[in-house]
């Protein structure tokens, strides 16, 4: 790893748009909402660095869902982006209901009721969107409200199935308001009436990513998986790792999904907060090992929502978690509803940059070695290699292919120095892969020979601008090209 990261730092220019983008690896997901949601301003942020639009459905109307969708289309159809679209489904998320007007202010030893009756809330009874509430709870067990920001304690069921608590930590109850029961096993679905009419509309938009919120075990995924399935959706699932409960299953849950979000809002509220700067970094670990995608997410750079500097302290906080080698960094309320998106995502371009260009961790071969029980072990050595070898040629390029996507997650998952292009006859790909560290990816259907294939993929790369004559390439593919096997050869190209 002698060789300097700065030769690959050079402007490339995207001929095919005339405009010249450096390329930072590590991803930006910014969240949409009402401050960037116009065709221009959501084109901005691409042009800035975004390469995930993220639409939470705890959120808004179908209706602006798809304008929105429709106009980050159209930027791929237009501009040279493959701008994915991650749809992130609420799950079961529990809310106080209407609160009377100016809200409740509660105090240390305040007794609560809660009731599943629908009505308005005062000091006597509140509601709580929460059917079993009663059922689930057991006396003691902590109940949060409006992201921890108040503590209650279960003290008594009564016959009518209210649920009577002692406010511990007092403040302002608002109507609405988030609540999480981080001591409870709540058996409410994985997927709420809500979730099944939203992932409907996701399957219909053909959105590249589904994120399932409060995931707590595997079969939350396989009951997602199967309704995917069913409709023949090519979406990916990402599932959000927010409850303790997850954590005791990560790593069936990494498994089963297509990728990985640290969603630090809820579940910092759910678990002791000093607990978190060590699970994310876990759970960054586990997901370089099994080459699926992890993003990092929540009060990334909080303090820009309404300044235009951010927090020093959030300033390292993103560069940590591009030095722990995650995939992506999530953007929320500051591009959804801050006063200046755009300088946010360029401020976390210019963070992530900055890390990439001096302290990265390239080639992460020494804790990434193919694992001999893999069942992929043959193709994952040959990407493993083919990464090592662009090292050792200080390659210009590594290209690889792929039809399941695995190659291009797998090689991504080595954090290659040079450049990834990954080139897929697989449509939906394309944009899925953008949320992939370091990918760039392209659509390329020919199957002739491979000595083609590659000398095609060189001349594509040629004419966008990121490849001279003198370059040297690594490519990787597959022998015969009609037999679609898996990765199984690597072959060491000078652009002519
Ligand atoms: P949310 O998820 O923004 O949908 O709540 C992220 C988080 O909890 O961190
Ligand atoms: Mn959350």
């Amino acid at each position: 790893m002698s060789n300097s990261i700065d030769k690959y730092l050079h402007k490339q220019m995207d001929k095919s748009a005339g405009i010249e983008h450096t390329h930072h690896r590590t991803k930006i997901v910014a969240t949409v909402g009402p401050a960037c949601d116009t065709y221009d301003q959501l084109l901005e942020l691409v042009k800035c660095g975004v390469n995930v639009f993220r639409l939470n459905f705890s959120h808004g109307a179908h209706e602006d869902k798809k304008r929105i969708i429709e106009h980050i289309r159209q930027i791929n159809n237009t501009e040279p982006y493959n701008i994915a679209i991650l749809g992130d489904l609420q799950g079961p998320k529990l809310r106080v209901g209407e609160i009377q007007e100016g809200g409740l202010d509660v105090k240390r030893g305040d007794i609560l009721t809660f009731t599943n009756e629908k009505l308005v809330g005062t000091m006597e009874r509140i509601y709580v969107s929460y059917p079993n509430l009663h059922e689930d709870v057991r006396i003691g067990n902590k109940i949060m409200i409006d992201d921890g920001k108040i503590e209650v304690i279960v003290k008594q069921v009564l016959p009518n199935n209210d649920v009577q608590v002692e406010v511990y930590l007092g403040g302002k109850i608002t109507s609405k308001k988030g609540i999480n029961l981080p001591d409870t096993k709540i058996s409410l679905p994985a997927l709420t009436e809500k979730d099944y009419a939203d992932l409907e509309f996701i399957i219909d938009q053909q959105l590249d990513w589904v994120a399932l919120s409060f995931v707590r075990n595997v079969n939350d995924l396989v009951i997602l998986r199967q309704k995917l399935k069913e409709k023949e959706s090519k979406t990916k699932i990402i599932a959000k790792i927010e409850k303790p409960e997850a954590l005791t299953n990560i790593r069936d849950i990494i498994v089963e999904s297509d990728g990985i979000m640290i969603a630090r809002g809820d579940l910092g509220v759910e678990l002791p907060v000093e607990q978190i700067p060590l699970i994310q970094r876990n759970i960054i670990r586990k997901c370089l090992h099994r080459a699926k995608p992890v993003i990092v997410a929540t009060q990334m750079m909080e303090s820009m929502i309404d300044r235009n500097k951010p927090n020093r302290s959030e300033i390292t906080d993103v560069a940590n978690a591009v030095l722990e080698g995650t995939d992506a960094v999530m953007l929320s309320g500051e591009t959804a509803t801050g006063q200046n998106p755009k300088l946010v995502v360029e401020t976390m371009r210019k963070i992530i940059m900055e890390v990439e260009r001096t302290e990265y961790r390239y080639n992460l071969e020494e804790v990434l070695t193919p694992q001999p029980h893999s069942p992929s072990l043959l193709s994952d050595a040959i990407c493993y290699n083919a990464c090592k070898l662009a090292d050792d040629v200080q390659a210009d390029a590594l290209i690889g292919m792929t039809q399941s996507g695995y190659t291009g997650f797998i090689l991504s998952s080595y954090r290659p120095k040079a450049p990834l292009y990954i080139f897929t006859k697989e449509k939906s790909l394309v944009n899925q892969l953008s949320l992939s560290w370091g990918v760039r990816a392209f659509f390329y259907d020919e199957e002739e020979g491979l000595d083609d294939i590659i000398f095609d993929q060189i001349n594509i790369l040629k004419e966008r601008g990121f490849l001279k004559p003198g370059h040297v390439v690594v490519n990787t593919g597959s022998t015969p090209v009609a037999l679609h096997l898996p990765t199984n050869v690597i072959k060491v190209t000078k652009v002519e």
